[in-house]
């Protein structure tokens, strides 16, 4: 059975180009790959999806159709879609046999796909039938200030929670920063104390009670460096995406056979 892949974060992370780069690592490494785009407002992909929401909702359409603005029209064609969603489950089952994973990308602003009830209808479609993992993708550059790196884990922290699916946490562009700042923070709650302590805001004195309660959420996933632009980290990336499943059967499996 494949292992699918939701590859979730905030809009400009690199999710659609860190999907570009797994599709060309599961490629190159004779992995057999099924490729889904789930944003229906993207202009162009870099790599060719086997299953595109562009395909079967048209998004300037349905913004016209329902008098919407761009965020609404990606809402309402996620629901849209959402309600065939069966159908997708279906086509992969069809294909589980030959594959080894199914790649999918999601909209650029994350709390489309995160808040939504059709992410979390399509979310529980794939986890009731398959290993699903989630891959949480952080802007690495972006987050070197601990209060952009804390709002990050934060949101993180509350899809683990909402989802109760295995999370790894991509720590992408290790291109232009080096994302070590980011596992000594999680390791150590007083290195990140220390790191917030110059900034005397509202936000930094938050941050520094959260970073103690966030200790137990570090624990419950796995962070890997990478680079969607070189493909820095891939073969660890896949090492945590290997685990996760693991877990996923331990956990989120088991407890599934048991409800029913
Ligand atoms: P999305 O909104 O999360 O899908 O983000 P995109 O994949 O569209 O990427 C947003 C921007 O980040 C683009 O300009 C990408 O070229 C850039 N980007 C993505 N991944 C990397 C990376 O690993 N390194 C660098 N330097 N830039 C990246
Ligand atoms: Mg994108």
């Amino acid at each position: 059975k494949p292992v699918i892949i939701l590859v979730v974060g905030m809009a400009g992370s690199g999710k659609t180009t860190f999907m570009n780069r797994l599709v060309y690592h599961t490629q190159a490494s004779n992995l057999h790959g099924y490729v889904m785009n789930l944003d229906p407002a993207v202009m162009t992909l870099p790599f060719g999806a086997n299953i595109d929401i562009r395909d079967t909702v048209r998004y300037k359409e349905v913004m016209k159709q329902y008098n919407l603005g761009p965020n609404g029209g990606i809402l309402t064609s996620l629901n849209l879609f959402a309600t065939k969603f069966d159908e997708v489950i279906s086509v992969i089952e069809r294909r589980a046999d030959q594959l080894d994973y199914v790649l999918v990308d999601t909209p650029g602003q994350i709390e489309i796909f995160t808040w939504s009830a059709s992410g979390a209808i399509i979310t529980e479609a794939f986890a009731s039938t398959f290993p699903t993992v989630i891959t949480y993708v952080v802007d690495t550059p972006r987050s070197t200030s601990p209060v952009t790196f804390m709002s990050n884990m934060l949101y993180a922290c509350s899809i683990l929670y909402k989802t109760r699916l295995p999370l790894v946490l991509a720590f992408n562009k290790i291109d232009v920063a080096q994302h070590q700042f980011a596992l000594e923070w999680m390791e150590d709650f007083e290195a990140f104390q220390a790191a917030v302590s110059s900034d005397h805001s509202y936000m930094a004195s938050l941050s520094q009670s959260l970073s103690l309660a966030l200790d137990e959420f570090y624990k419950n996933l796995r962070s890997v460096g990478v680079s969607a632009v070189s493909g820095a980290g891939m073969d660890a990336f896949f090492k945590a995406i290997g685990a996760s499943a693991e877990e996923y059967m331990e956990t989120y499996k088991a407890d599934l056979d048991k409800r029913k």
